[in-house]
C-alpha cells in the first residue's frame, strides 16, 4: 500500500526539481559554459558594448553582414546591426521562410545611471556628475558602489570618441556617496523608496582645485581639463553625449559551492549570452533561426532600437525578398521565445512571492505564460498550445524547466518584449534565467539555469 501511494504521487503530482538532483552530470558543463559567460559580462557593460561583443562572437563563427540582393542557402549565416544598439543574427534553415522562422529575442540594455546633458558641477569644493537613472532601480542600492563611465561623445569636429573609464585595474572609479550612520537619523525617517532620491544620485568626480583664488569652480575646471587633455572633450561636447555610469564590478562565482554567478547586467545579458551562444552553434536548422538583441526594453521598448520600432519588421521584409516570400506568411507561421529573466524566489523576502508559483534558483529556465501587472495588464498571454509545444521541444532535448510568476498577485509586476512580437502575429512566450536581486548593481543567477537556458534556446532554434 505504501508503495502504491508513492507511485500514485509520482504519477499525479508535480513539483519542480533542482537540475543538480536530476542531471548532476550537467554541473561540470554549466561551470565551463559560465566561464565564457563571465567574460561576456565583463566585456559588455552597456547596450553598445553588448552588441559589439556579440557581433564579434558572430563574426568569429562565420556570420557576415546581410546583403539584400543575396541568395542564401541552408546553413548560411548573416547579421544586421541597428545603430550599434541592437543586433539581428540569422542562420538560414532548410525550410523556406514562408513556413515561419524561430525567433529568440533578448535585450542588451540594463538599468543604469545615465549622465544628464549638463552633468558637471562643483559644490563646496568637490566636483560631481548629475545623473538621470535609466530603467527601474531601487535608488538606495546604487550609492557606495564603485562605478565606471562608458559611452560615446561626438566632438565639435565630428570625431566620435568612445569613453570607458573604470574597468581596467589601474583606472580610477567613481561613486555616489551616502550618509554615515552616525548622522543619518533624519534620513532614516524617510520611506525606503525615498531613502535616496533621484536628485541625490550625484557621482563624485574630483577634488583638486585648478587655477588661482579668483577662479570660479576650480575643481570643476580641473576635471574638465583632464577630460580635454585625454579625450579632447569640452563641457559643450557633453551636451550631446551618451554617457552611462555602471557598476565597476567584475562577474564572479558566488557560494562556497560556486553554484551561482554574481555580476552586473544579468537582466538580460544572461539571456543574450545564452541565445547568441546557441545561435552561433547552429548548422542547418529546419527553420531559419533569428536571434535578436533588442535595446530599450528597460524603458518600454521604445525608440528606433527598441522592439516597438519597425527595424526587425523591415529586416524581415528584406529577408523575405531574397526568397520572394510574403512577410505576413513568415510572421503567421513563426514562433518566438522572448528570452528575458524572471524574478527568483527569495527565501529572505518570502512574503513578496506565492511559493507554488515562483521560480527557484537552479530549477532551470522559467517559462512564463504571461507577465504584466494588475490582472495581467500589458501581457501577451501565450496560448496553451504554444506553451505545451515549447515544453515538448525542451523535454525531448533534456532541458529542465520551471514556471513561475513575478511575485504574488498585485505585488507589482513587469513586462517584456513578448507583446510586441505577439502584436506581429507571432506565437510568443517568455522564457529566461531566474535572477536574485534583479535590477540591483550586482545580480545573482545559477550557473545551471544559465546553461539550461542556453540548451533550451538551442533546442528551440533547431526545432
Ligand atoms: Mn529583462
Ligand atoms: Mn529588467
Amino acid at each position: 500500500m505504501e508503495n502504491g501511494i508513492s507511485e500514485l504521487k509520482k504519477k499525479l503530482c508535480y513539483t519542480s526539481v533542482h537540475i543538480a538532483a536530476e542531471m548532476p552530470e550537467d554541473i561540470r558543463d554549466a561551470e565551463e559554459f559560465c566561464e565564457d559567460y563571465k567574460e561576456f559580462l565583463d566585456l559588455s557593460k552597456t547596450e553598445r558594448e553588448t552588441v559589439a561583443t556579440a557581433e564579434q562572437i558572430a563574426q568569429e563563427a562565420g556570420f557576415v553582414p546581410f546583403d539584400r540582393s543575396g541568395k542564401y542557402k541552408a546553413g548560411q549565416k548573416v547579421y544586421f546591426v541597428n545603430r550599434e544598439k541592437s543586433l539581428i543574427l540569422v542562420t538560414f534553415g532548410k525550410k523556406p521562410l514562408a513556413e515561419g522562422v524561430r525567433f529568440v529575442i533578448a535585450h542588451g540594455d540594463c538599468p543604469r545611471l545615465d549622465l544628464k546633458a549638463s552633468p558637471v558641477y562643483e559644490k563646496d569644493g568637490t566636483a560631481f556628475l548629475k545623473t538621470h537613472y535609466y530603467g527601474g532601480i531601487r535608488k538606495y542600492q546604487w550609492t557606495t558602489v564603485p562605478l565606471s563611465l562608458h559611452g560615446v561623445v561626438i566632438l565639435k569636429n565630428g570625431k566620435k570618441v568612445s569613453v570607458c573609464i573604470g574597468e581596467k585595474d589601474t583606472d580610477p572609479r567613481f561613486v555616489i556617496s551616502d550618509l554615515l550612520p552616525h548622522l543619518s537619523m533624519e534620513q532614516n525617517e524617510r520611506k525606503l523608496s525615498e531613502g535616496v532620491k533621484g536628485e541625490e544620485l550625484n557621482i563624485v568626480f574630483g577634488n583638486i582645485p585648478f587655477g588661482d583664488e579668483d577662479t570660479k569652480d576650480p575643481v570643476k575646471l580641473c576635471v574638465l581639463n583632464i577630460l580635454y587633455d585625454r579625450y579632447g572633450i569640452t563641457e559643450k561636447d557633453l551636451l550631446t553625449a551618451e554617457l552611462e555610469a555602471v557598476p565597476a564590478v567584475k562577474a564572479c562565482d558566488i557560494g562556497l559551492d560556486r553554484s551561482m554567478i554574481g555580476g552586473y547586467g544579468q537582466d538580460d545579458r544572461s539571456c543574450v549570452f545564452a541565445s547568441v551562444s546557441a545561435q552561433v552553434m547552429l548548422k542547418k536548422p529546419e527553420h531559419t533561426a533569428v536571434t535578436v538583441i533588442a535595446d530599450k526594453e528597460e524603458i518600454g521598448s521604445c525608440g528606433n532600437t527598441g522592439m516597438e520600432s519597425l527595424f526587425l519588421y523591415d529586416f524581415m521584409q528584406d529577408l523575405c525578398e531574397t526568397q520572394n516570400a510574403k512577410v505576413r506568411d513568415v510572421y503567421r507561421n513563426s514562433i518566438c521565445l522572448s528570452a528575458d529573466v524572471g524574478g527568483a524566489f527569495d527565501p529572505t523576502f518570502r512574503s513578496a512571492f506565492e511559493k507554488n508559483n515562483s521560480a527557484f534558483l537552479g530549477h532551470g529556465p522559467v517559462i512564463q505564460k504571461y507577465t504584466g501587472a494588475r490582472g495581467k495588464s500589458g501581457a501577451s498571454d501565450a496560448s496553451a498550445e504554444t506553451f505545451a509545444g515549447i515544453v515538448s521541444v525542451l523535454e525531448e532535448n533534456g532541458v529542465i524547466w520551471q514556471t513561475g510568476e513575478l511575485g504574488k498577485v498585485d505585488g507589482g509586476g513587469g513586462g517584456t518584449v513578448a507583446k510586441y512580437m505577439a502584436n506581429m502575429d507571432v506565437d510568443t512566450i517568455d522564457i529566461g534565467v531566474p535572477v536574485l536581486s534583479m535590477h540591483a548593481p550586482f545580480e545573482v543567477t545559477s550557473k545551471l539555469d544559465v546553461y539550461h537556458t542556453h540548451k533550451a534556446v538551442k533546442a528551440f532554434l533547431e526545432s
